[in-house]
Formats: structure tokens, C-alpha cells, sequence
């Protein structure tokens, strides 16, 4: 699933790619994937031009004049790729978006994901976009200060699910968080209360470095960018690792349940 490291990598991708190129034509296979009827989202995109690519969590942010913008939400993955002139589109694709000079941009999901299009005005009204929590990228907005003061606000719940909440902080999903809680030494059950100020403080560089160092590398190495190549993130310290030894410790690290998502978790380093 792709988490901000792929996403942010995809519409620095995008921004370079598109930025310029006129719509001439929309082709909705699945109109599921809309928020508006197709015949809407046709008019809202077609003749308008990309001006910047941005992201936000797991959104990416398409800037089109006049006065439209193009979200997309990849869900639990799929591919998103760009096509030059006179090149096959793919046949599983569920909408795809064709320029003025023959490129186009299509998209695929693997289960679900969004196609969305909306008048730049009435862009603070959409809501999946506008309840967005933190960027964790951000220097300015993700302060440690904002970090502590969003851990007291959820002290309640358990950490993993704070981290989670993309309301709370966009972004990090079920890949990410396993080295984020393993590198500050948190369980993921731990409730957010009793996580002490030394280890919020490590899960606030845990965050920042592990998203970072990930984006560096365009992502992970099964997900794949605008150009249909996979990242090459793949080093993992816990997540993923069931089984074999805790880089640190040398302890088994153990696959657990934790809610509705799995955990990776060093027993003896993880508290
Ligand atoms: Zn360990």
C-alpha cells in the first residue's frame, strides 16, 4: 500500500511530467472510482491545463486552470503511469486522462482508490482531503512541540493507532509504522499516555528519518512509480522480518495482531 514515501515520489514524478500539458480527453472505464458523474468530471477537466503537482499523505494534488483540481488516492495500490504518444494504454485501467499532444496519464487500482474531481473554490469542502492531519515532511508544521501536543490530545488511544489516523498525522500507513515503533523501542499497544518524553521524542525522529530515508529512495520496492519501476526501498529492521532475528537484540521477531492491522514487533526491544 502506498504510504507517503511513494506517493510524495509519484507526484514530485507527476509535477515534472505533466506540468503544462492541456486535457483533451477523459475515458472513465470505472465510475466508481468519481465523486461526481462522469459526464461532470469530463467537463470540470477537459481543456484545462496542468499548472503543479503536489501531495499531502496519500493524496496527490493535480492544480489544473481554470479552477479545477485532480485528486487521486491510490487506496491499497495500483499503478499510475504516463504514457508517451502513440504508446498502448493498459487494459486494466479504470479512467485515464489524454493531453493535447498525444501523452496521457492513466490509472489502475488494485482494489480500490479515487479518482476525484473538484472546482479549486469549493477544495476545502472535499472532505477526504481537508481532514488531513500533519505533514510529517514539513519542518515548519511538524514541530515536536505539534507532535506532543497531538499525543496529549489522543493520549486515550494506543500509539499505532494514533500514528495511523490520517486526521492525525497524513501519511504513515501499516509498512512505515512497524520501524517507526521498533526504532523509538514503543510497543504498538502502548497507550499513547504512558509514552514517556524520551520516547516521543525518538518516535518523532523515528517518523521523520524512516519517511525521509524511504523517499530518498522513491519508495518501496514493490510499488511502482510513473514510469511502471519499482522503488528501492526495502530494507526493513522488524516489519515484515517474522521470524528472523532482531538486528539489535537478536531476539525472533513476532508477527502479532494489533486491532485490524498485523505488527512486527521485537519482543525484548519494544516495550
Ligand atoms: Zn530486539
Amino acid at each position: 500500500m502506498p504510504e507517503l514515501p511513494e506517493v510524495t515520489s509519484l507526484a514530485r514524478q507527476m509535477d515534472r511530467e505533466l506540468r503544462g500539458r492541456r486535457i483533451t480527453d477523459v475515458d472513465v472505464v470505472q465510475p466508481r472510482c468519481l465523486n461526481v458523474p462522469p459526464e461532470e468530471f469530463r467537463q470540470l477537466l477537459v481543456r484545462t491545463q496542468v499548472t503543479r503537482v503536489t501531495s499531502r499523505g496519500k493524496w496527490i494534488f493535480v492544480d489544473l486552470e481554470p479552477r479545477t483540481t485532480f485528486l487521486l488516492n491510490l487506496g491499497m495500490g495500483g499503478e499510475v503511469l504516463f504514457h508517451r504518444r502513440d504508446e498502448p494504454l493498459p487494459r486494466n485501467r479504470q479512467s485515464t486522462i489524454l493531453f493535447e499532444d498525444g501523452t496521457a496519464f492513466s490509472q489502475h487500482f488494485w482494489w480500490f482508490g479515487y479518482v476525484h474531481a473538484v472546482k479549486t473554490t469549493e477544495l476545502a469542502s472535499h472532505a477526504m482531503t481537508s481532514s488531513l492531519g500533519l505533514d510529517p515532511l514539513d519542518d515548519g508544521e511538524f514541530t515536536l512541540d505539534a507532535f506532543e501536543e497531538l499525543l496529549e490530545e489522543k493520549k486515550r488511544s494506543t500509539i499505532k493507532t494514533v500514528l495511523l489516523d490520517q486526521k492525525n498525522i497524513a501519511g504513515i500507513g501499516n509498512v512505515y509504522i512497524q520501524d517507526i515503533l521498533f526504532t523509538a523501542g514503543v510497543h504498538p499497544l502502548r497507550k499513547t499516555s504512558d509514552v514517556t518524553v524520551s520516547e516521543r521524542s525518538l518516535l518523532y525522529d523515528a517518523i521523520r528519518s524512516q519517511l525521509r530515508n524511504a523517499l530518498e529512495l522513491g519508495g518501496l520496492a514493490y510499488e511502482k512509480d510513473l514510469y511502471n519501476k519499482p522503488g528501492r526501498f526495502k530494507d526493513f529492521l522488524v516489519g515484515y522480518r517474522e521470524g528472523k532475528p532482531c538486528p539489535v537484540c537478536g531476539t525472533i521477531v513476532q508477527k502479532i495482531r494489533t486491532g485490524s492491522t498485523v505488527s512486527f514487533i521485537c519482543p525484548h526491544c519494544q516495550t
